[in-house]
């Protein structure tokens, strides 16, 4: 998408060679036309899929979850909460995903009462690194008896394996922009 790779570039800030910093448009400021944008691309690319609900994860990756979710003209949006937390109940299906932003693990929980066996779903995030969170809610999915419909991710950054695990396991994934590397703190994007 080529709105988006053009703001990662002018806008975004790398650190050292493996961090991408885009919170003055996705991760803490919002630019919400820019958003809306995604979830229209995302719809493009999912539209045959017939897509019940999307899963994503808390917390960055509810913005463009809900923007897709429009866009598929209002399905809902699930999102793991992460943490221990009391108002969930004990109902729920579990994923361990070690956080790279944060380098520690999390336990992620959907609801068993949002997501259902036989239920189509598509998961989207933010960001794609290693991989952890997309097979997180994969596990997730799987164990609810659900069908994986495929994963967007806004940026997947092109050294970590996470997108080339994926699309070997056979996911359909679709990334709105791929960065290929860090070069003094400019972010350098896939054509
Ligand atoms: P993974 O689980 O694929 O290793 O990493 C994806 C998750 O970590 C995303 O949900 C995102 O929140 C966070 N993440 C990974 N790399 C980056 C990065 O370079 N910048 C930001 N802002 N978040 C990242």
């Amino acid at each position: 998408m080529e709105s988006l790779k053009r703001k990662i570039e002018t806008e975004g800030v790398g650190v050292g060679t493996e961090v991408v910093k885009v919170d003055m448009f996705l991760n803490h400021k919002i630019d919400v036309q820019l958003a809306v944008e995604m979830g229209q691309a995302f719809h493009e690319a999912f539209k045959d899929d017939q897509v019940d609900a999307i899963l994503t994860v808390e917390a960055s990756g509810i913005i463009t979850g809900m923007t897709t979710a429009m866009a598929f003209g209002n399905i809902p949006v699930i999102f793991a909460k992460k943490g221990e937390r009391r108002n969930i109940g004990n109902d729920v299906y579990t994923a361990e995903v070690y956080s790279f932003t944060h380098q520690k693990s999390n336990i992620i929980r959907v609801s068993r009462n949002y997501l259902k066996a036989g239920m189509r779903v598509l998961i989207i995030d933010d960001f794609l690194a290693n991989g952890a969170a997309i097979n997180g809610l994969i596990s997730i999915v799987e164990e609810a008896g659900a069908t994986l419909v495929g994963a967007g991710v806004c940026i997947e950054k092109g050294w970590q394996p996470g997108g080339d695990h994926l699309r070997g396991k056979g996911v359909k994934l679709v990334s709105l922009a791929i960065c290929d590397r860090i070069e003094d703190g400019k972010i350098i994007c896939r054509d």
